[in-house]
């Protein structure tokens, strides 16, 4: 018997630890990777103001793996009915059951020009080159402009005005940062109370954030959109005037220097660029589950779940205790009963800059309690994937700050 589960992200390493613990030694266990480690993706942000975070939130999963074998290449190609994996080395796979687990692409929704003008903000490396563009903007003066207000978006429109702070250049005056959004708010698949609170530590922060403006078009200088409101107190839709007297905003023309776009996620290639949906037991087909951002996971309340890690981490358990079912069943030739996935975090936590914005229940905290709570969490996630010395050098960097 061999379960194989496809991507080491939140979902994918969280369901093989569990596997490894719960199934009997005679089942194999493979986990294919595209690479040798396991990225705090929800952490990525951070290493655009702080490239030193990057060691504290990369895991060598050779460490935190107990008798999984680890496959590092992409999978290329999957046959989720016939449980077969075709790597990019050409390696085939062929499993029993197997959870598909690979996370997501940026999506540029055929946007004309967005691809080929942004940065996208998925891996360390697209963090370093986000960085390097930054600081060379921030350097000569100039407009930084962030698509997409949902988790990531807010993250990294925070850590760049910190970042022209700590380069001792003034928001707005020096370098505007400008955060777009499609939709009538910040992080708008959050609470109201959450949504507030993070578009108030934003507008603190000197972020010029437009609500409502949806990018149509972008080409070298500028992004083209239907105009939109500026949800900062004041309205830039006539065009406001930096040092240099050039206008950054005109009839919803915004000129940029660097452009980072978050504004969505597709799936990767080995499912077409689709995130299937499945249903509250995370089944795809009968012997394929899929979970994380890989999938469009609908809970058992009926309710679309948010992608993120948050979910993903949770997500993970539920699979693992209906692989182990499905292995069990394939002795005793019963079918059995999958658990359900319900959609329960206690709370969101967001890091705007060196604040943070954090929402426990119904209570929003901002300061440093949020911080406190950011720094728990994260590094109470690496010690749950057995990742001790990356916890502590997550909550020293954090609680430097
Ligand atoms: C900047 C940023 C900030 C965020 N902030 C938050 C936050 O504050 N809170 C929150 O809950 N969520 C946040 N998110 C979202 C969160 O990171 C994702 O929802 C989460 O990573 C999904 O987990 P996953 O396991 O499905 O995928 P991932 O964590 O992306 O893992 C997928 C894994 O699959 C691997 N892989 C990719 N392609 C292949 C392939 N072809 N073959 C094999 N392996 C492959 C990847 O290398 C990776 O190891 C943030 C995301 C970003 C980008």
């Amino acid at each position: 018997m061999h379960v194989a589960v496809l991507g080491a992200g939140y979902a994918g390493l969280g369901v093989t630890r569990r596997l490894e613990d719960a199934l009997p030694p005679s089942v194999d266990i493979t986990l294919v990777n595209d690479g040798p480690e396991h990225v705090l993706t929800h952490e990525v942000h951070r290493a655009i103001r702080r490239p030193a975070v990057a060691d504290a939130i990369t895991v060598p999963l050779a460490e935190v793996l107990d008798r999984a074998t680890l496959v590092t290449d992409p999978v290329a190609d999957l046959d989720a009915e016939a449980g077969v994996v075709e790597t990019t080395a050409g390696q085939t796979l062929s499993y029993d059951y197997g959870a598909l687990c690979f996370g997501s692409e940026t999506a540029y929704y055929g946007i004309e020009g967005l691809r080929d003008h942004a940065h996208p903000l998925k891996t360390l490396d697209d963090a370093a080159a986000i960085r390097e563009d930054a600081l060379a903007t921030i350097e000569r003066g100039g407009d930084l402009v962030v698509g997409g207000a949902g988790l990531s978006g807010v993250q990294v429109a925070g850590e760049l005005a910190a970042l022209a702070r700590e380069e001792n250049a003034a928001v707005p005056e020096d370098v505007s940062i400008t955060l777009v959004e499609q939709l009538e708010t910040v992080a708008p698949n959050f609470p109201a109370n959450f949504r507030r609170a993070v578009h108030d530590a934003l507008v603190e922060r000197g972020v010029d954030v437009r609500t409502e403006t949806t990018v149509e078009r972008v080409d070298d200088d500028a992004v083209y959109t239907d105009g939109g409101a500026s949800t900062d107190g004041g309205d830039h839709r006539d065009g406001d005037d930096h040092a240099d007297g050039e206008s950054h905003a005109d009839d919803g023309r915004l000129t940029y220097d660097t452009l980072v776009w978050t504004g969505g996620i597709a799936g990767r290639a080995p499912t077409e660029g689709e995130r299937p949906v499945v249903r509250a037991d995370l089944r795809l087909t009968d012997r394929t589950l899929a979970l994380g951002d890989a999938a469009r996971v609908v809970d058992t309340d009926g309710e679309a779940v948010p992608a993120s890690a948050s979910a993903a981490i949770r997500e993970a358990k539920t699979a693992a205790t209906n692989l182990e079912r499905l292995v069990e069943s394939d002795d005793d030739g019963f079918r059995p009963r999958l658990d359900r996935y319900r959609f329960d975090v206690p709370g969101w936590l967001v890091s705007v800059g060196d604040g943070a914005v954090a929402q426990l229940g119904p209570t929003v905290l901002t300061g440093a309690a949020a911080k406190a709570a950011k720094t728990t969490v994260g590094a109470g996630y690496l010690t749950t994937v057995g990742a001790i010395r990356q916890a502590r050098d997550l909550a020293e960097a954090e609680l430097a700050e």
